[in-house]
């Protein structure tokens, strides 16, 4: 019965992913997806990466539509970079916990206590917080942008956790706001320590939205891109990932002799899962739900995103 009920799954799946491929060439749509996304998304996206390589790759495109598979605020950060294209989004309930636990009035509140900060923001929070900043970053370059910003005092937002591994590698004085990923976060020591047990010969790698004391244990931390890079050309052949398990797809296809353990069954973004084939066909059909930011909003949040990737241009020479 079991078996059943997957070949019917797998049989629907290939309906829609046809279903999604014709509409995609009508619509002249490129659809961007997010390492967190669902296994069957990931396999029909046309580029996949973490919020660094979309924003990117969303500012470049010459798609008129850009069907974003991840949450909102990943799907904003693609309409302040590209307006004039139509975003699409499967689930617009696809939110972010952590984006939202920093306001306006909050960030507000904070810039008037510390006149001399500037504001730094994880491109983790919405199109209105990204308008009161001055540079927005994304864990791959977080260390670079602290360290070339021409400022001492930096009002650090939303990640506690990103913002404490951050503020080991430089002096400038860092205000960090109280926010955190609610699936990183519930990563524990102890959880490590299990798994270490288990598996004596893996390399722990951990992304630095964990927090501190989990972080401490790993032999290796980075952005999701950085992590996959680093399985990738790594002689280890045995890992406990310490991130949210959508990676494990491309993981998976990039050493597939290679073996991932996760460290905790809670390493799931139920947030990115809401997101499936059949609301990506139906947005993709209805033109439904747009991505909407007020052009003001969007004015003012682009300098902050346009300034990140100035940044690395400036510093990679890309
Ligand atoms: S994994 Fe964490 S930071 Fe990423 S979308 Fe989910 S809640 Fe937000």
């Amino acid at each position: 019965m079991e078996a059943l009920a997957l070949a019917k799954k797998a049989e629907r799946n290939e309906e829609l992913k046809e279903k999604i491929i014709r509409l995609k060439k009508e619509r002249n749509a490129i659809i961007l997806a997010h390492y967190y996304q669902r296994p069957e998304i990931q396999e029909i996206a046309d580029f996949l990466g973490d919020s660094f390589g979309l924003a990117q790759k969303a500012k470049t495109t010459d798609a008129d539509v850009i069907v974003f598979c991840g949450v909102h605020f990943m799907g904003e950060s693609a309409k302040i970079l590209a307006p004039n294209k139509t975003v699409l989004i499967p689930d617009e309930r696809a939110g972010c916990p952590m984006a939202d636990m920093v306001n306006v009035d909050g960030l507000r509140k904070l810039k008037a206590e510390h006149p001399n900060a500037k504001v730094v923001a994880y491109i983790n929070t919405s199109a209105d917080v990204k308008a009161e900043t001055y540079v927005c970053c994304t864990s791959s370059n977080a260390k670079n942008v602290i360290e070339n910003i021409d400022a001492e005092e930096i009002i650090w937002v939303p990640d506690k956790n990103l913002g404490h591994y951050v503020s080991q590698f430089t002096d400038k004085k860092m205000i960090i706001w109280e926010g955190y990923c609610n699936t990183h976060d519930q990563l524990t020591v102890e959880d490590v320590y299990r798994l270490r047990k288990e598996h004596p010969n893996a390399q722990f790698v951990v992304h630095p939205e964990c927090r501190p004391e989990v972080v401490a244990l790993a032999d290796f931390v980075g952005s999701t891109t950085g992590i996959l890079k680093y399985c990738r050309e790594s002689k280890h052949d045995e890992f406990i990932v310490g991130t949210e398990d959508g990676v494990l797809y491309r993981l998976s296809q990039d050493s597939p002799n290679k073996k991932f353990y996760f460290a905790s069954k809670y390493l799931v973004c139920p947030n990115m899962k809401v997101n499936n084939l059949k609301k990506l066909a139906n947005c993709l059909e209805t033109m439904q739900p747009q991505i909407y930011v007020p052009p003001h909003v969007a004015d003012a949040a682009r300098e902050s995103l346009e300034r990140m990737l100035q940044f690395e241009a400036e510093t990679y020479k890309v």
